[in-house]
């Protein structure tokens, strides 16, 4: 048994149900080349699984990673009652396993499912999920920046029937996928004039998995056009940038960073927050305020506009190089001292042990 962090080792573990444990007979690992791989392509050996029925989590189980049986009426299918979180494990030289702030996504997905009218995960379970299901896949986190496991927790409703009510039963499952640093190529994004990904009182906060489906066909009409994003506006008016589809975005005028605040709409990433505290650490000019089209735009016509980034777990931060709006582009050079090109060094040595942590955001798993 791995030990826990005590923060986590709370008494109610004792009653919480074992999880029951069936190792693969035959690794897949040797099949694998980790310095070629496509993100969320390959999964790790084995996978946790819980179900809720009768009012409560249950069957805890870590077994090799294989197809589900799913009734072809279970109400996922129909309704999309599912939610989901992304989060990463890095190993140091040393071989120590840590995960990055681990306690927001539990708290994250546990807020999705709330808002989804799932039912919440214990947390403590979730730690030792995390603990027992890593430890046996530890061979697949290569160490070295940018090497990484993707982790993916999700929770699905699969009660058969197809009436439009909520679930009465869920399975919440973990998955693991080895994953590189990608470089994601030139990323450029359309600022949203038409389309909406959120609105006021609706799931924007929530990962909710239908969020992501919502997004696809007006991204595909962006990339027709040459550009691999959308930076979603505010549904009501499209004059408030908001966010990308799986990533929060920053701007850099001058020199003040600018970021919205979360809202109902807006995802409240791991990635965003720590970008922003670390933005404070160095004394950075940041602004989280609302932040409109019009400003950026004019910014970018009298030069003032020089960094837009994306952040997320996936692929940390993402710069963009260009724009367009009213299908005017602009395009915006690479700078020698970008806050994209800082951040994302400080924030890759802190997850994988290279620096100090002053913020305590390291979580050892082993
Ligand atoms: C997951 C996600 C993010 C980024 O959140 P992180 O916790 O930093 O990974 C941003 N926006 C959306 C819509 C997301 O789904």
């Amino acid at each position: 048994m791995p030990n826990f962090d005590p923060k986590y080792n709370s008494m109610s573990l004792t009653t919480t149900p074992v999880i029951s444990v069936e190792k693969t007979s035959q690794s897949k690992i040797e099949n694998v080349d980790f310095s070629n791989l496509v993100f969320g392509k390959v999964f790790t050996d084995h996978m946790f699984e819980c179900e809720f029925k009768n009012g409560h989590w249950q069957n805890a189980s870590i077994r090799p990673y294989g197809p589900l049986e799913i009734d072809p009426s279970a109400k996922v299918f129909h309704y999309g009652q599912a939610v989901f979180e992304g989060m990463k494990a890095y190993k140091d030289e040393d071989g120590s396993v840590f995960l990055f702030r681990p306690d927001e996504n539990i708290k994250r997905i546990n807020r999705s499912s709330k808002r989804l009218a799932i039912p919440e995960f214990p947390e403590e379970l979730f730690f030792q999920a995390l603990h027992q299901l890593i430890e046996l896949d530890k061979e697949w986190i290569k160490p070295g920046l940018g090497n990484s496991l993707y982790i993916r927790p999700f929770v699905i409703a699969t009660e058969n029937c197809v009436s439009a009510s909520p679930s009465d039963s869920y399975k919440f499952i973990i998955i693991l996928s080895p994953a590189q640093a990608y470089y994601t190529g030139e990323v450029k994004v359309v600022f949203a004039e038409k389309y909406s990904r959120a609105a006021d009182g609706g799931v924007g906060y929530a990962k909710a998995a239908g969020n992501y489906a919502a997004q696809f066909y007006p991204t595909n009409l962006a990339k027709e056009k040459g550009f691999q994003q959308v930076v979603w506006t505010d549904a009501n008016e499209h004059k408030y940038l908001e966010e990308a589809g799986t990533m929060n975005v920053f701007f850099r005028v001058n020199n003040t960073l600018l970021t919205a605040p979360t809202n109902d709409r807006i995802l409240d990433g791991v990635t965003r927050k720590s970008v922003i505290a670390l933005a404070r650490r160095n004394g950075v000019d940041l602004e989280v305020r609302p932040v409109t089209v019009d400003e950026i735009v004019t910014a970018a016509k009298q030069g003032h506009l020089k960094e837009i980034f994306g952040a997320g777990t996936a692929a940390v931060i993402s710069p963009v190089s260009g724009f367009s709006y009213k299908d005017i582009t602009y395009d915006l050079p690479l700078q020698e001292d970008s806050f994209a090109a800082k951040f994302k060094k400080e924030l890759t040595e802190i997850q994988h042990n290279l620096a100090e942590d002053p913020f305590g955001w390291r979580y050892k798993v082993m």
